[in-house]
């Protein structure tokens, strides 16, 4: 297992996100190979850490001030065995191969704990949509999907959202592919409802990462009643983690973006959480104006020199990260715990350092890999493919009660996977193997391909 590693390090040394996704699976399912040597006869490993398809392309577009840009475009085809590769699209500056390729690793073993049929990728590209027109966002979405469209369909690959890609970008990423294949298909997901969305997908990964630590507080007699609780981020995943934990009588002390956090001591109540809405949604404004707005709210701004967060400095019961990877660092965690944090849930995808997840293990906290806890998103992306296959679309009720059936079956089948192979209540090794022995199992059926 070390040499795989090695040899993942060696041929691509600077995928360094991908290297630490592919470590923590390998670790956690070490019992499951050391149990199948079939697994290791059939280079399980080697096979699926390498992706089955990576498209990489140019992206030209104009500027509004009549410029030429270029960003990279990216497509990690990663595993079909479960189902049609699926996962989001990110556009962010800090987009590269590693990343989207460590995003496409994690969703394969996150899309097969839905109990849904889909494989996993995810792509995305360098551009950065902060401070963009909405023309020159149609632009770019218009050029990216005139290459990607030749690569994805319903039944082959299906992207949706990530960080900075919303109801907006996927409106005109759907528009362009519509026009080159000439057939409205359910080739991408988080559409809007009026033409083929799902209702709760923009709440679902957000809701289902509540769902999650709601069910794990259960099985241990406590609920969110009265909790406080840090949420990073302040898109689409933290505002609707913050509206659930409102719903469930906690209380969100705090929000972020990449400037800065806020810390409201009286807590983020709905009027509050209505207020960044509209400031993150429709004038895509800046975190620090809410404590403008409401002045028992602190701004602090990001400090390049701290070798941590204090987001996660403050005292709280439960943390939400749902801004990015590699959000939470030894050093916070360890505030975390000194000021006596029970939980951890990831509505983000990877936000923990592997230091900092081995002190969250190591005391014992509840804690939630993102694969497991942020799966709702993903899995009521599954529902509106369902849906858009059938060609109508269920009541909110109905999508809202498969997201929590599913978030409680994803909860029990870690804890089951983690029992069976001697970790008890350790989600990260249960998420892992529990995700893992599908894929492998669709793997071996379908033979060396
Ligand atoms: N980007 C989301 C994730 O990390 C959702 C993907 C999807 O809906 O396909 O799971």
């Amino acid at each position: 297992m070390d040499t795989i590693i090695d040899e993942i390090r060696d041929r691509d040394p600077e995928q360094h996100e991908f290297h630490q996704a592919v470590q923590e699976v390998v670790e956690s399912v070490k019992p499951v190979l050391d149990r199948n040597i079939e697994y290791r006869q059939q280079a399980i490993l080697r096979r699926i850490t390498e992706p089955e398809r990576v498209l990489m392309f140019r992206v030209p577009w104009m500027d509004d001030d009549g410029q030429v840009q270029v960003n990279r475009g990216f497509r990690v085809e990663m595993n079909s065995a479960l189902g049609p590769y699926k996962g989001g699209l990110r556009f962010h500056a800090s987009v590269n191969l590693g990343i989207i390729k460590f995003l496409a690793f994690e969703q394969v073993f996150k899309n097969s704990l839905t109990t849904l049929s889909m494989g996993g990728g995810k792509g995305g590209s360098d551009f950065d949509p902060k401070g963009k027109s909405d023309n020159e966002v149609m632009r770019f979405c218009q050029s990216f999907m005139s290459e990607l469209y030749r690569h994805i369909g319903p039944n082959t690959d299906v992207p949706a959202g990530d960080i900075g890609v919303g109801a907006r970008e996927i409106g005109y990423l759907f528009g362009m592919y519509k026009r080159l294949k000439n057939e409205f298909t359910g080739v991408l997901t988080g559409k809007s409802l009026a033409w083929g969305g799902s209702l709760i997908r923009p709440e679902a990964t957000g809701y289902g990462a509540v769902y999650f630590a709601a069910e794990m507080l259960h099985t241990r007699g406590d609920s969110l009643e009265n909790k406080g609780c840090l949420v990073s981020g302040s898109g689409n995943v933290a505002q609707f983690t913050t509206e659930k934990i409102i719903q469930l009588g906690g209380r969100v002390l705090t929000l972020s973006d990449s400037s800065g956090y806020i810390f409201d001591e009286q807590g983020i109540d709905r009027k509050k959480l209505d207020y960044v809405k509209e400031l993150k949604n429709i004038r895509r404004g800046r975190i620090s104006e809410y404590a403008e707005q409401y002045p028992s709210a602190v701004y602090t701004p990001v400090n390049p020199t701290l070798d941590h967060n204090p987001l996660w400095g403050h005292k709280a019961d439960c943390g939400f990260p749902s801004a990015t990877q590699n959000e939470i660092n030894g050093v916070d965690a360890q505030h975390l715990v000194d000021n006596g944090v029970r939980l951890i849930c990831e509505g983000a995808n990877m936000p923990t350092t592997p230091d900092a997840v081995d002190i969250f293990l190591d005391h014992r906290i509840c804690y939630a890999p993102g694969k497991a806890a942020n799966a709702g998103g993903v899995a009521v992306s599954g529902l509106e493919m369902a849906q858009n296959s059938m060609r109508l679309s269920w009541p909110r009720k109905e999508v809202d009660d498969r997201l929590k059936q599913i978030m409680k079956s994803i909860h029990r089948t870690c804890l089951e996977a983690a029992e069976e192979y001697g970790n008890p209540g350790n989600y990260v090794a249960g998420a892992n193997i529990a995700g893992f022995v599908k894929v492998v199992h669709a793997m071996l059926d379908q033979g060396l391909v």
